[in-house]
């Protein structure tokens, strides 16, 4: 790893750093090295620790979500570090800080959802600029969190609190925020039925935030294999999804379902499982469309939602609330080495409860 070398590129000042990318849709991934831009005057240099992987990286690189990718892509959108430098202008961070980067590294600033704190809902002309295979307002390709270094606006990171270890902690920025943000939105909390759906590393997430927040928390997994890890991390029941008794036994119990599921459910079924008025929110971001029917809504005033992470105040109310109650992820730290490995265990369901690279190993 080592300091990051300096040089110039394209006219601009450079610094070329270490990183994994996927050089083409569904190829491995393999060590390049990239650049970062200098430290601009709100800027600061992170020396980034660890990096989670996230299912939305493993759809990105293979291609699922369209094939518009800008390959070689670098992943990475749950970034823990230290800062190391900062830029002449900053006043959020110091030399030092523990922090944070999540899914976006930027947005316009301007629009009423920008304003609002929503700025993962930017209507501005780039929209939030993603930390990966996008187009920042620079013009310039960003690349993820599979690399040493990265440079990043001080209003775009997060404090990541003192009593989360930085492993732990770089989940929060991706699972975290994904299932926070819908379940403060529709209330979870005590008196409300709460199922996760799929218990991965969003869902586990979901468990232990929902359970905190003092709701009552139903997993539906696809099996009962997981079942006493799923009790550990908060939940108050456990059913099987392949046992189509559970259909018939919930029926009509949950005010909230977030499904949190990487590939298609037969929504229709979940949808008889809410109660009156309830809701179920989309998380997961499968490559194909999923059908409704519409008397799965109409009789009981059912909705569905969707969400999308969340703005950059609600992402430091999450890490706070995380310090607070000591909720961290359940995580397995791999070498660089192991990400394809890890890739294929995740998308085999095989993941307890997210893989987190040790970058010092990249
Ligand atoms: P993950 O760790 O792979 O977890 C997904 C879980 O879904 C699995 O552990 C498994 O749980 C269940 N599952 C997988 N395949 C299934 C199948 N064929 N049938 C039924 N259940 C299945 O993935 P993740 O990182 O949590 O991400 C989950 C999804 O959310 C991805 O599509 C990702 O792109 C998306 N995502 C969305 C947002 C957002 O802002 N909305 C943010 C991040 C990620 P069980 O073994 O318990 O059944
Ligand atoms: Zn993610
Ligand atoms: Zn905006």
């Amino acid at each position: 790893m080592g300091h990051p070398e300096r040089r110039i590129l394209g006219g601009m000042t450079h610094t070329s750093v270490s990183a994994y990318a996927a050089p083409a849709p569904k190829a491995p991934l393999e060590r390049i090295t990239i650049p970062r831009r200098e430290l601009g005057a709100h800027d600061i240099l992170i020396d980034i620790k660890y990096a989670g992987i996230c299912h939305s990286d493993i759809h990105t690189v293979r291609a699922e979500w369209g094939d518009d990718g800008a390959f070689p892509i670098v992943p990475g959108h749950e970034i823990a570090g230290v800062v190391a430098e900062v830029g002449a202008e900053v006043t959020r961070y110091r030399a030092g800080d523990r922090v944070g980067v999540g899914c976006f590294v930027d947005s316009c600033r301007e629009c009423a959802n920008c304003l609002a704190g929503l700025e993962q809902y930017c209507t501005g002309e780039l929209g939030n600029v993603g930390t990966y295979n996008a187009t920042g307002r620079d013009g310039e390709t960003t690349y993820g969190g599979y690399s040493t270094h990265i440079v990043v606006d001080e209003n775009y990171a997060l404090r990541i609190p003192e009593s989360i270890p930085l492993d732990a902690a770089a989940p929060l920025l991706c699972a975290g925020i994904t299932l926070y943000s819908p379940l403060a939105h529709w209330q979870a909390g005590p008196g409300k039925k709460v199922a996760v759906v799929g218990l991965g590393g969003l869902g586990h997430m979901g468990v232990k935030i929902a359970h905190a927040m003092g709701a009552e928390v139903t997993v539906l997994s696809q099996s009962l294999r997981k079942k006493d890890d799923g009790l550990r991390l908060g939940a108050d029941h456990y059913y099987a999804t392949s046992d189509p008794a559970t259909f018939e036994e919930l029926a009509g119990t949950f005010d909230l379902i977030v499904n949190t599921v990487s590939a298609n459910l037969d929504l229709n079924a979940y949808l008889g499982l809410l109660r009156t008025d309830g809701t179920l929110v989309q998380l997961g971001a499968p490559e194909n469309p999923l059908p409704v029917a519409a008397f799965a809504l109409i009789p009981q005033r059912k909705s569905i939602a969707g969400s999308m992470i969340g703005g950059i105040q609600e992402t430091q109310e999450m890490l706070d609330f995380c310090g607070e109650h000591g909720l961290t992820a359940d995580i397995e730290v791999i070498t660089a080495d192991r990400i394809n490995e890890a890739y294929e265990r995740v998308m085999a369901s095989d993941v307890r409860y997210r893989f987190v690279i040790d970058t010092a190993t990249i």
